[in-house]
């Protein structure tokens, strides 16, 4: 099942269009798309019944954020060995570097970003959006908190990130834009292996990221049951899993996004995020 967040409404995605989910359960579930995540396992249960034949065209650039007011966004750091190695920085045992994208930096999955002054970088990621409310999970149970994946570009303005005596992390991940998200999130049925996803991102057509899920340092599930320890996850929550290596920063020479670019994110089997890039007025 995919579900998009269609002009701020929930909406099933079929082979022919939309079905609104408000109208479709007569009221019964949305129209906001965080409200699904409130009723995970009733809505799955309705959706399985929905009539597909409802579904109507729609068009793509209405797409939101599937999960635009996430009550926590939690990001992983160094979750790929070649990009912590292209980082300088040691493989992380035990919990990883863990930060938050603030919610004002979410967006949907086609969009313009203005970039800020700085260094403004890309990271594709597999995003977990949570189902059921988690805390203390075991590893082994991890999957029957998770709603589905979506794909996040984890844009990173880089000299601010790792400006101070304190690395910047959260606010240099934070600006207006800096989180897009898309194009809907895919159930966990409609996904071959989650644990083998490729996942690449070019810039202008040239390919810069081509990683797979394999590479990861703490599983999906290993992550839900290391930060469910920590934090109470709630339905809608966003788990940014890390990227892998091809980053600018670890490019050599390091290069970063210009006014005119365009980026392209894209995982297997969920779809594809497109973002320009535009100079600050
Ligand atoms: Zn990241």
């Amino acid at each position: 099942m995919r579900i998009a967040n269609l002009a701020g409404r929930a909406a099933l995605i079929t082979e022919t269009g939309a079905v609104d989910v408000a109208t479709a359960s007569g009221g019964r579930f949305g129209p906001e798309p965080h409200a699904l995540y409130a009723q995970w396992a009733q809505f799955r249960a309705w959706a399985a019944t929905a009539d597909p034949s409802a579904a109507q065209p729609y068009d793509p650039a209405l797409l939101g954020a599937p999960t635009p007011t996430p009550v926590q966004v939690l990001a992983i750091g160094l979750n790929y060995r070649e990009h912590a190695a292209e980082s300088g920085l040691a493989v992380p045992e035990g919990m990883p570097p863990v930060f938050t994208k603030f919610v004002s930096s979410l967006s949907g999955p086609y969009t313009t970003v203005t970039l800020p002054p700085g260094k403004v970088d890309w990271e594709v990621e597999l995003a977990v959006v949570i189902g059921t409310t988690a805390t203390r999970v075991a590893e082994a149970d991890a999957w029957d908190h998770i709603a589905g994946f979506t794909i996040a570009q984890d844009i990173s303005e880089r000299a601010l990130q790792l400006s101070g005596p304190a690395p910047q992390f959260s606010l240099g991940k934070s600006h207006r834009g800096f989180c897009p998200l898309g194009p809907w999130l895919v159930t966990l049925d409609e996904i071959a292996d989650p644990s083998a996803l490729r996942l690449t991102s070019t810039v202008d057509g040239e390919t810069v990221q081509d990683g797979n899920t394999r590479d990861m340092i703490f599983s999906v599930p290993t992550l839900i049951a290391r930060l469910s320890e920590v934090v109470t996850l709630y339905p809608g929550d966003l788990i940014l899993s890390g990227t892998p290596s091809g980053v600018g920063m670890g490019r050599n020479p390091q290069r970063f996004l210009a006014p005119g670019e365009t980026l392209v994110s894209t995982i297997e089997g969920i779809g594809t995020l497109e973002q320009r890039f535009v100079a600050q007025a």
